[in-house]
């Protein structure tokens, strides 16, 4: 059993808390390799900003959970180095799928996980949520629960439409099963391509303005349960200059969307204390690779095109930080 106070990460429960009272949400960064984390890092550091890092089980399996851990750990001192005394770093499990994935998690240095029972019948949502928070409190571990489902593909989480939250049921399943923190669908969606063309309008100049988030279930949610923290997944912006540089340098995204910024802005004011940004990182990389192979097809060294790619990723990250979340500053 490793502990993450021992890797020096905290939990999400006192950031949760300044966030909701302070009008700004922390960004939940996905992580897959040495290079989104150092730009991770680095952008935190720099803006003095709460970070939670987060992975998948896909991307833990990706990385060996071993090696992950390690790199949490060594990116805590990473963060001490570069002048940010006390470092406020959750390593968080993305879309826990069963409890003894959630387990294996927190048993090996997790300061928070997610269970995602959103696709089971209600009262096994409550029921599977329940059995995890019970286990992680023992050990400090915050939980996110979710309720409804959003539409998208992200790794293993596929769904074809929105199922939105019912406002209804939230005090129900957050007394129920004590979660930390609850993920809820109001119309954001996971990956690159959030809406199809037919959801949209087009804008004077031809391009696609995806519908507006559902701001009235976030206000009557708020409502059922003041202060509570909320999380939004799928919630990249998708930058369509990352887009065309993929496409100009041979890529295919073909009508890929994403949510506004200042809707993000919005919502980040609210109860919303956790906005989840996976996609737009995995643009940010992609496009600067992709235009080192254009542009320099004779370069085989992996650092000059790697390190391109994490200085657009920290770039993509600070701006979310200082401009979106408004969390810069907030972890001094
Ligand atoms: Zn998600």
């Amino acid at each position: 059993m490793v502990s993450y106070k021992d890797l020096g990460l905290v939990n999400t429960k006192e950031m949760f808390a300044k966030a909701v009272k302070g009008g700004y949400a922390i960004p939940a960064f996905n992580v897959n390799n040495m290079e989104q984390l150092q730009a991770i890092v680095q952008a935190a550091s720099e803006t003095k900003s709460p970070v939670i890092v987060q992975a998948s089980k896909g991307a833990r399996q990706y990385a060996n959970p071993i090696l992950l851990r390690y790199m949490l750990q060594g990116a805590v001192e990473y963060a001490k180095s570069l002048g940010w005394e006390k470092p406020q770093i959750v390593l968080h499990l993305d879309h826990g799928d069963t409890f003894e994935t959630c387990k294996d998690c927190i048993d090996s240095g997790f300061s928070s996980v997610m269970i995602d029972g959103s696709h089971l019948p209600y009262e096994e949502n409550i029921a599977l949520t329940k059995k995890v928070v019970e286990y992680a409190h023992q050990f400090g571990v915050t939980v996110e629960g979710e309720l409804g489902v959003l539409a998208g593909v992200e790794d293993e989480v596929v769904a074809e439409h929105h199922t939105y939250t019912r406002p209804e049921e939230v005090v129900d399943f957050a007394t129920r099963t004590g979660c930390d923190s609850l993920a809820i669908s109001i119309g954001t969606s996971h990956g690159a391509n959030k809406f199809t063309p037919e959801q949209c309008t087009r804008d004077e100049n031809g391009h696609l303005v995806p519908p507006p988030l559902r701001f009235d279930i976030l206000e009557a949610i708020e409502k059922e349960l003041p202060g509570f923290p909320i999380v939004l997944h799928g919630a990249s912006s998708v930058p369509q200059e990352e887009v065309a540089t993929i496409n100009k340098y041979g890529g295919a995204l073909k009508d890929a969307i994403g949510i506004p910024e200042e809707q993000l802005r919005r919502a980040a004011k609210s109860a919303v204390c956790k906005i989840n940004i996976d996609s737009d990182s995995r643009l940010a990389l992609t496009a600067a690779v992709r235009e080192v192979f254009a542009t320099k097809p004779a370069e085989f060294d992996p650092r000059k095109y790697l390190g391109p790619a994490r200085d657009n990723m920290k770039k993509l990250y600070k701006h979310k930080i200082e401009a979106v979340l408004g969390s810069a500053g907030k972890a001094e």
